[in-house]
């Protein structure tokens, strides 16, 4: 080849390179020579720090008691996530006006939606989201486990020298998610069959309900964008006083207000409903405590029930 030819050939791979922009496999790029990893919810963060170890550091993007359906990206987000080595959504629409931008970012960096690799058929599409899929995966404790693995994949692919001690620890926490989702199951069990109802702010448990075998019934629907109506707080009242239902639960990162209504039609019809509790929903607890951690805020959450509907006794 010709150094005339050879010099064209270096041309055309630099421009190559240039134009295509693809996400390369990228090792530690930051200064403490570790994987800069920003996560959307905090369950998503609580699982990468568990995997990544000291390998990673971690930022996440919506804090306790943020409405993921309703997050949009600050200034200040937007840059995390361009100077990010990899970053973790859930997917299944859950970030909805952060599809956009997590689109873009696509283009340059590894974005990973973390549900990618459930099965479909384990998916509910429920008739009120219209189509979509409900994102609320983490409930199904046995389902959280295909996210773990996936990304501790993602780990061992961007940061292929550390590869093996990210399996190993995804493997050893998929481990701990087995065990809770057979204390999640017992525990259940517990409260009788016709207590088994959990009546909230917005459709977030389905997979909660369809894996341990709980009525769930959402005031508001899957998504928090859409403000509850007259007809769904009459419809919730009406299955209340049926079932003599004693409890309601509050979600952490979701209004009361629809609540209150119902609790408010109830005591009209002569029926007094309590608050059973906070659940934690869409956003774990504080950093730091028990439940600002993925198998704290399980915990937290089904002790909540058990205490409010197994002593519901009627
Ligand atoms: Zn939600």
């Amino acid at each position: 080849m010709s150094s005339k030819n050879s010099w064209f050939l270096l041309g055309c791979l630099l421009m190559m390179g240039m134009l295509c922009g693809c996400p390369q496999s990228r090792q530690s790029s930051k200064k403490d020579g570790k994987m800069y990893v920003v996560a959307t919810t905090g369950m998503l963060a609580d699982a990468a720090k568990v995997i990544g170890g000291p390998h990673v550091r971690v930022d996440g993007l919506m804090g306790p008691g943020v409405d993921p359906h309703l997050y949009k990206a600050t200034a200040a987000d937007t840059r995390r996530l361009a100077t990010a080595d990899l970053i973790l959504y859930n997917g299944l629409h859950l970030e909805g006006k952060m599809q956009g931008l997590l689109k873009k970012m696509a283009r340059r960096r590894h974005v990973v939606a973390c549900t990618d690799n459930i099965p479909k058929k384990s998916l509910r599409k429920p008739p009120s989201f219209q189509g979509y899929h409900d994102p609320h995966v983490w409930f199904d404790v046995s389902l959280w486990q295909f996210v773990v693995r996936r990304i501790g994949e993602a780990f061992a692919k961007a940061d292929k020298a550390h590869a093996k001690e990210y399996r190993k620890r995804a493997k050893a926490y998929e481990e701990k998610l087995i065990a809770l989702h057979k204390w999640v199951k017992t525990q259940v069990s517990s409260i009788p069959t016709s207590q088994r109802i959990l009546v909230t702010s917005h459709d977030a448990f389905g997979y909660f309900g369809q894996a341990y075998g709980v009525k769930v019934v959402g005031i508001q629907g899957i998504s928090t964008v859409a403000e509850a109506g007259v007809k769904d707080v009459e419809r919730v009242v009406d299955l209340i006083m049926k079932s003599k239902l004693k409890a309601i639960f509050v979600e952490s990162s979701v209004s009361e207000k629809s609540l209150k209504a119902v609790m408010q039609a109830c005591a009209a019809r002569g029926h007094v409903v309590k608050i059973g509790g906070s659940l934690f929903s869409d956003a774990m607890g504080a950093e730091g405590t028990v439940e600002g951690t993925y198998l704290g805020m399980v915990r937290h959450n089904v002790k909540t029930l058990k205490r409010a509907l197994a002593s519901d006794k009627k």
